[in-house]
């Protein structure tokens, strides 16, 4: 019997049960055993999270019976059988994404691309709130958003159009000196990091706040716990959301 738990391992996060998800689609419903390379490298990821850093010291921690274990559970959801012993993480994943596959794939992609920045990211943005659930995917997105190259293009484009203005509350910089006005401006993009972390951003997903009206797009981002546009945001803040 494999060694799992009862060793003071925390559960298994929304991101994490994803990617196990999307190696059990892989398997078509059989899961591998504990020396599969697949399930050997999902363990070595899952290691690797940035906010298990101190659990992950223990050998227990997220280790290939571990994986092989959840792939078990996951059948469990997925077949309806021997449902006691399945955590609530589980079935919410499993009513998220049993029935897509290609979704899921997707998001694996995003977790896997977030966790190879999210250390770099922690560190500029420690007071920067995200959620933990979907914590790997939203620091990758922030990394993205602090491109300098993107910023300018959108500032240069939109100020082709006349004086910048925040899209959420319509400030604009004030004042007489040019640069000092911008720099109130931050990009935000509308829609959350996508699969395949070398496509170019277009303009047209991307829109320009104030820093206030950004940092509380993502604090509401954060309290809900799922992706909104710039009129949620501005409808929450107009106080009619
Ligand atoms: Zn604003
Ligand atoms: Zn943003």
């Amino acid at each position: 019997m494999a060694i799992t738990s009862g060793h003071g391992n925390p559960k298994w996060t929304r991101d994490e049960v994803i990617l196990a998800l999307d190696l059990y689609f892989e398997c078509k419903g059989l899961p591998p055993t504990r020396r599969d390379a697949r399930v050997v490298e999902l363990s070595e990821v899952l290691r690797a999270f940035p906010h298990h850093a101190k659990s992950a010291r223990k050998a227990t921690f997220r280790n290939a019976d571990g994986v092989a274990f959840k792939l078990q559970n996951l059948r469990q959801v997925a077949t309806g059988k021997g449902l006691g012993n399945v955590s609530r993480t589980d079935k919410d994943v499993w009513a998220e994404f049993g029935s897509d596959p290609a979704g899921t794939r997707q998001q694996a992609q995003l977790i896997r691309a977030g966790v190879k920045v999210a250390h770099e990211v922690r560190e500029q943005e420690a007071d920067y709130e995200v959620f933990a659930e979907g914590r790997v995917v939203t620091e990758a997105h922030l990394r993205r958003e602090r491109n300098p190259k993107l910023r300018s293009k959108l500032m240069a484009a939109r100020n082709a159009l006349g004086p910048l203005a925040c899209e959420v509350c319509g400030r604009q910089g004030g004042g007489s000196n040019a640069e000092l006005a911008q720099a109130i401006f931050e990009a935000h993009h509308i829609v959350p990091l996508s699969a395949g972390e070398a496509r170019v951003t277009r303009l047209a997903e991307m829109a320009l706040l104030c820093a206030c009206c950004h940092r509380q797009m993502h604090k509401l981002i954060a309290m809900r716990r799922q992706w909104l546009t710039v009129a949620d945001l501005r409808r929450v803040l107009g106080g009619a959301g």
